[in-house]
């Protein structure tokens, strides 16, 4: 198998790999990495949450004094969406620095970081910690891989310091808000739409409902990295044909929340605020994730990551959520980071994109990152 010491044809194979989700099926980009990751030293295990949706857990070096540091990203990726792309979402083609493809910056431009970095970091003379590296199926339908690893017990063990590559475009940052998304009905009963006074119409219901979500407020104050919490009505859905009374309604509700604020105490929050009457179920529930940025292995990073960002990196946080979600509560709560190449802007769009230096210089800073705490 090709040696990998250039992450472009890494990136590309990892590319060429269809892992749009749904359905994912992740199994054979896994099972590559195994057999790259275990020529390199590596103990590998795959995991399957369900019939090819395969999660990837390498380790090397004991568990001694110092716990493992663990680099993790994920293998899926969103779909292509409805328009037309101009490049081949699957080949890989380079284009100047741009290398094009579903994933390219989310995130298998940053997966493919880590794994060379990681091959790399594998020869580390006198080795005082391990490294562990988490390649997870389903994150981008609400970090399933992951929450079945976590749920495992014994399989991700431990780590003492977690670095996430999602894209960032090589800006670390100490943290992000969580998402609780929500699936809020309302129900009645059916009668012919002629003779509504027999029914009882679930869409007036929802109406209030909506209006009600529009009008929350969340009492807490906002945090001084991520902001305040925020709730988006994003769908609504509800009856089945213009000539009768809706017997249901369903709304989809968007809820990012910040540190402090405990995803559980919200659902339950808003269940007293809407009624007992309506019935809401958790769709996706990903906590927020906030390191405190003057933790000395922040700092650490930050030092390192000052040349490759030009100035000297200060604390900021993202809205969106990653596995860290999961894996950080997993892993005992260790100070965790998001860091990888991909364009920020790129994630999720036609005709996506990572820049080929970027990708080189993740290497760069995540070997360096390896071996401060390995070394
Ligand atoms: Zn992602």
């Amino acid at each position: 198998m090709e040696p990998y010491k250039n992450c472009l044809s890494l990136t590309r194979k990892l590319i060429s790999f269809n892992t749009v989700n749904p359905p994912g099926q992740e199994r054979d980009c896994a099972e590559y990495l195994a057999k790259l990751l275990e020529d390199g030293g590596f103990k590998v295990t795959l995991y399957e949450f369900s019939e090819r949706r395969t999660s990837l857990i390498a380790q090397i070096g004991s568990y001694g004094d110092k716990a493992p540091i663990c680099f993790a990203g994920h293998m899926d990726t969103v779909p292509l969406g409805g328009n037309r792309w101009e490049k081949d979402p699957f080949s890989g083609e380079v284009n100047g620095d741009k290398v094009f493809g579903r994933g390219s910056s989310d995130m298998k431009g940053g997966l493919a970081a880590m794994v060379v970095a990681a091959l790399r970091l594998a020869n580390i003379a006198n080795r005082k910690a391990g490294i562990t590296l988490v390649c997870t199926a389903s994150e981008e339908t609400g970090c399933q891989g992951a929450r079945h690893l976590a749920k495992l017990g014994n399989a991700l063990r431990e780590a003492g310091a977690l670095l996430i590559g999602e894209p960032t475009s090589n800006y670390p940052l100490v943290g992000h808000k969580g998402a609780l998304w929500l699936e809020v009905s309302t129900s009645g009963v059916t009668a012919h739409g002629s003779m509504p006074e027999q029914g009882e119409n679930a869409i007036y219901k929802a109406a209030q409902v909506v209006t009600r979500l529009q009008a929350y407020k969340f009492d807490i104050s906002p945090h001084p990295l991520l902001g305040a919490p925020t709730l988006n009505v994003g769908t609504i859905s509800g009856g089945m044909n213009i000539n009768s009374v809706p017997d249901r309604a369903v709304i989809g509700v968007d809820i990012r929340t910040i540190p402090n604020q405990r995803n559980r105490d919200v659902y339950e929050n808003l269940q007293s605020y809407l009624g007992q009457e309506v019935e809401i179920e958790r769709i996706v529930d990903a906590g927020s994730i906030i390191t405190e940025p003057e933790h000395e292995w922040v700092q650490e990073v930050f030092d390192i990551m000052e040349p490759f960002c030009r100035k000297r990196p200060v604390a900021r946080g993202v809205t969106y959520f990653t596995d860290a979600s999961v894996l950080t509560p997993a892993f005992g709560n260790p100070p965790t980071l998001i860091l990888g190449p991909g364009e920020p802007a790129m994630a999720h769009k036609l005709d996506e994109f990572c820049y080929i230096s970027k990708i080189e210089e993740a290497v760069e800073a995540y070997v360096e990152i390896g071996n401060k705490w390995c070394g």
